[in-house]
């Protein structure tokens, strides 16, 4: 198969005629959208190549690589509307990731066991939670985001999700001083969001000096919480447990409300030595959330950090 692909490829450059194209989306358009095979988002939405960014992964979800390329493609790429197009029947709405799970076979089942598989119980609140966490994205707000679905059957797209003008422009507040102050915070949103991309593909060792880099230039304050936390434990799992300590101190001191931290925070220390350190760390978490902290960045951490509850010694 994969020789006919080549073939066909030799046909189509005898005839190319889009060599002048200019990099970047003409229309300003980006679409998110699904890996499935029926989906074609550029014939559906009568875009032509050069007219839109698209980016595509199973379920047609906003992660942090979706994010990434969102940061650059808005940056200057020339995006200014995003579509996030989900379709009828896809293979991940209706269902939990413990059900998709399910489906797989061996070895792909037991390899997915880690993995985030962002399953769709409900997939209009997928759909929304997927416009909103563009429309929140520190860097992304100016943004006019839809959810859209697209039906298999008829090829007909139903918007569901409209582009709002309600949306708040970023606090200037919170940039660094200086001319190029925009510029260094895009950059340390790009950089926050390559790391995580990386550090979720396990590549820990990479991710690290990219998230240095983040916090150096200066992240709004919510992302800095997260930075240090994930370079907190990337540092551990690569093996520098005073660095990982310092992180999670750091990130204690200034959202010491904050319980997934703590719970990082108790891995380092434990990964130290310091058993009675960690434990008290871990106390600290509950006695946090039973005082009625935000509890929004345990339920995001809860994968990693219920793994590493399992098995807390790194084995890398
Ligand atoms: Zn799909």
């Amino acid at each position: 198969m994969l020789e006919e692909l080549l073939a066909a490829n030799e046909r189509y450059a005898h005839d190319f005629a889009l060599g002048s194209l200019a990099r970047g989306a003409a229309r300003g358009v980006a679409v998110v959208t699904c890996m499935d095979a029926r989906v074609d988002p550029l014939a559906l939405l009568g875009l032509a190549p050069g007219d839109a960014m698209v980016m595509r992964n199973a379920g047609g979800r906003v992660t942090t690589d979706t994010l990434r390329s969102l940061l650059l493609a808005s940056g200057s790429l020339g995006v200014v509307e995003v579509a996030v197009l989900h379709h009828s029947d896809c293979a991940l709405a209706g269902r939990s990731d413990e059900q998709l799970r399910a489906r797989l076979a061996e070895p792909q089942a037991e390899a997915a066991r880690d993995h985030v598989l962002l399953g769709m119980t409900e997939p209009d609140v997928a759909l929304a939670e997927d416009v909103d966490t563009i429309r929140h994205w520190p860097g992304l707000e100016a943004l006019q985001v839809e959810g859209w679905r697209y039906d298999v059957a008829t090829g007909r797209v139903a918007r569901l999700v409209v582009a709002g003008n309600t949306e708040m422009a970023p606090d200037e507040a919170e940039l660094p001083d200086g001319d190029h102050a925009g510029d260094e915070q895009r950059d340390a949103l790009v950089l926050f969001a390559e790391a995580s991309g990386l550090d979720a593909s396990s590549r820990e060792a990479e991710a690290v000096p990219l998230y240095r880099r983040a916090i150096d230039l200066g992240l709004p304050p919510e992302l800095e919480y997260r930075a240090l936390v994930q370079l907190g434990n990337s540092l551990r799992v690569t093996g520098d447990v005073a660095g990982a300590v310092e992180a999670h101190r750091r990130a204690a001191e200034r959202w010491p409300e904050r319980a997934a931290n703590r719970c990082f925070f108790a891995l380092a220390l434990l990964s130290a030595g310091e058993a009675p350190a960690a434990l008290s760390q871990a106390i600290e978490a509950v006695l946090w959330l039973a005082a009625g902290a935000p509890a929004k960045d345990v339920r995001e951490y809860r994968q990693a950090i219920a793994a590493y509850a399992e098995a807390p010694e790194p084995t890398a």
